[in-house]
């Protein structure tokens, strides 16, 4: 498993640990001066680190070698989720959609949502972890809790990026999301919204339509919010090959 140091921490060839992660990995994994490690900045880049000191007061290695974007999928995805009454189901959802190659991760404040904040500085450390467990080298941006008018105010053209917002309607008919994907390249931009436990309100989605935005099904049953997005993410990682 990678270490997390942001880019600030690279001088020329010299990378110093932040104190936690120099903590994990000389007091944890007992790492020793000499040691080979992999080191990831959040920001497309992971170096191989060969360690010079090793203590909890100051961990500095040299870069032996970088790699750019590794783990990265092609395409840019956006994926939105209702801010939901259980923290603990969104943090489960933020920290799957980084193994699942999610660009940017916006919390939605919507008509039904029954919260409107976010454990911020949690919300960043399941982020991190998330982005070293998983062999990825960019950190997802994490916006502030959007009041979903905001977002819709910003859809992009089709051409440029296509938004699909999740939704079950008693008539059927939208076409199911797998289907929406066909039309997007495999390097293209695309969001995908999907609603809080309570689900989007039918003057939302009429909203999202207007805005340029695909009603989309994710099949047959009810999933919980957390998992609709989830599955929607697996979605695009498999279709875009991701
Ligand atoms: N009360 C809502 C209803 O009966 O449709 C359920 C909301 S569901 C728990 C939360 C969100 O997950 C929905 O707003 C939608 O975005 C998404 N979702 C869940 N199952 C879905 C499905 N089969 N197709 C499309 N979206 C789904």
């Amino acid at each position: 498993m990678a270490f997390f140091a942001p880019p600030s921490a690279v001088h020329g060839r010299r990378l110093v640990l932040p104190p936690s992660e120099a903590h994990h990995a000389t007091r944890v994994l007992r790492h020793e001066p000499g040691d080979e490690i992999w080191v990831v900045d959040g920001a497309g880049a992971r170096h191989r680190v060969r360690l010079d000191q090793a203590g909890e007061g100051k961990t500095v290695g040299t870069i032996l070698e970088t790699r750019e974007e590794t783990g990265e999928p092609p395409y840019h995805l956006t994926l939105g989720l209702g801010l939901l009454k259980k923290r603990s189901r969104y943090e489960t959802f933020l920290e799957k959609a980084v193994e699942l190659g999610a660009a940017r991760l916006i919390p939605l404040s919507t008509r039904y949502a029954e919260r409107d904040t976010l454990r911020r500085g949690r919300a960043e450390r399941l982020l991190r972890a998330a982005l070293k467990q998983s062999g990825r080298s960019r950190l997802p941006r994490l916006d502030a809790p959007t009041p979903l008018p905001d977002l819709l105010a910003d859809t992009p053209q089709p051409s440029a990026g296509r938004t699909f917002l999740a939704h079950r309607r008693a008539e059927a008919g939208d076409p199911s999301l797998a289907e929406g994907l066909k039309d997007v390249r495999p390097d293209g931009r695309l969001r995908v919204l999907v609603g809080p436990e309570g689900g989007f309100s039918d003057s939302e989605v009429e909203a999202a339509e207007d805005a340029g935005a695909t009603v989309v099904s994710l099949g047959p049953r009810r999933l919980r919010a957390e998992t609709a997005a989830l599955a929607a993410g697996a979605a695009v990682m498999l279709a875009l090959n991701g």
